[in-house]
């Protein structure tokens, strides 16, 4: 097939796109800054000390796919401009950025990139035992991020605060689980409380876990974007401005028949493979099916030996059934391994 891809974005959405269009024959390179696969389910154990988020970007990639690490500053008429200054022609382009942009007032570290999670990881273990630490959020970032150090850090003191109430989107019966959790970690929990300033929490470290962002490549391009700065794609996931573009993952704003798009891997995995199939399908002049995105279950570590998995319905939508202990931190493990393995898929 004589044709030249590039995928933008080495996450899940990016590479679960890059090795399915490689098996199909196309020429396809990622450019993304780093040489490594930053699993972000686990980056609150990077900061947290105590685990890894990261696998060599080769070993997770289709043999015939090219790297280049390098970040795309512009996408222009078939081509993409990166920061080294180089300038590459493609015929499709698949745009996977994520969404690891997201910024924090002035002294608080976020927890979403791999170098943010570093810095947390720093700060934390440069902290004396008896130190405050405040994780800002009780969304499942949050939640994630504070049982994890409470759990590394008995010493430390670790605080939750938040605008609503933990976990504001599961049952109640789910809610009170987590907070029975975070009361034997020592987590102090402050619900209904709304930060502006970091410097006013008397914290030693404050890790901001609230509104992450797409990167602003779509829009500073004069792509179509949603008032997030998510790239507008039609059904099949194709740029309703460019139909070279292709867009996956959390950076994508596809219409309501695709579904619900939660910021997450149960979406951008699928995401990821239908972009493959709107590019394949594209390169070889035939229609490219609708894309679909449905949901199983959400996942939320607490701490290192336990977890809730949370039932919902395709839609997202809460079941009355949840799984807590440790048990559901086994099946959480198999989870996030099972999102590494959809991602390489069969890497020949
Ligand atoms: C602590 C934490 C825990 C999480 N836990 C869960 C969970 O349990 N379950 C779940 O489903 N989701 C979870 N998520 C969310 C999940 O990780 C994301 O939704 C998922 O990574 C999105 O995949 P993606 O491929 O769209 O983007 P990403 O995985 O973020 O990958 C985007 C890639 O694009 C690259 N990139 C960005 N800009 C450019 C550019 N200009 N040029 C080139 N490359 C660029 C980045 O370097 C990155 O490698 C969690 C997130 C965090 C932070």
């Amino acid at each position: 097939m004589d044709a030249t891809v590039l995928v933008v974005g080495a996450g899940y959405a990016g590479v679960a796109a890059a090795n399915r269009i490689a098996a199909g024959g196309a020429a396809v390179t990622v450019v993304d800054p780093r040489e490594e696969f930053v699993e972000r389910v686990r980056l609150h154990r990077l900061a947290a000390g105590t685990g890894a988020a990261t696998v060599p970007l080769r070993e997770v990639l289709h043999r015939r796919v090219r790297t280049r690490a390098a970040r795309v500053t512009r996408i222009g008429d078939g081509t993409a401009t990166l920061d080294d200054g180089d300038v590459l022609r493609f015929d499709r382009l698949v745009y996977a950025v994520g969404s690891g942009a997201g910024t924090a007032p002035g002294g608080a570290l976020r927890v979403d990139t791999l170098e943010s999670a570093r810095r947390v990881h720093d700060a934390a273990a440069a902290l004396p035992d008896g130190a405050v630490v405040a994780v800002v959020g009780a969304g499942l970032t949050g939640l994630e991020t504070a049982t994890e150090l409470a759990a590394a850090r008995p010493g430390l003191r670790v605080r939750l605060l938040s605008a609503g109430p933990v976990a504001a989107e599961l049952p109640a019966r789910s809610r009170d689980r987590i907070r029975a959790r975070l009361a034997s970690l020592g987590v102090e929990v402050g619900e209904g409380v709304t930060v502006t300033d970091p410097a006013t929490l008397g914290a030693g470290l404050v890790v901001w876990t609230t509104t992450p962002a797409v990167p602003g490549l779509a829009r500073d391009s004069g792509l179509p974007v949603d008032d997030d700065g998510r790239l507008r794609t039609d059904a099949t996931l194709t740029c309703t401005g460019d139909a070279r573009i292709v867009g996956a993952g959390d950076a994508v704003a596809a219409p309501p028949e695709v579904g619900l798009v939660r910021a997450s891997c149960q979406a951008a995995l699928p995401l990821g493979v239908a972009a493959a199939r709107t590019v394949l399908a594209g390169l070889r002049g035939r229609p490219a099916p609708a894309a679909s995105v449905s949901y199983a279950a959400q996942c939320l570590a607490l701490g290192p030996d336990a977890a809730l998995i949370q039932l919902v319905d395709r839609h997202d939508v809460p079941r009355p059934v949840a799984l807590g202990g440790g048990a559901a931190a086994v099946v959480k493990e198999q989870v996030c391994r099972y999102a590494l393995r959809r991602a390489r898929g069969r890497v020949a």
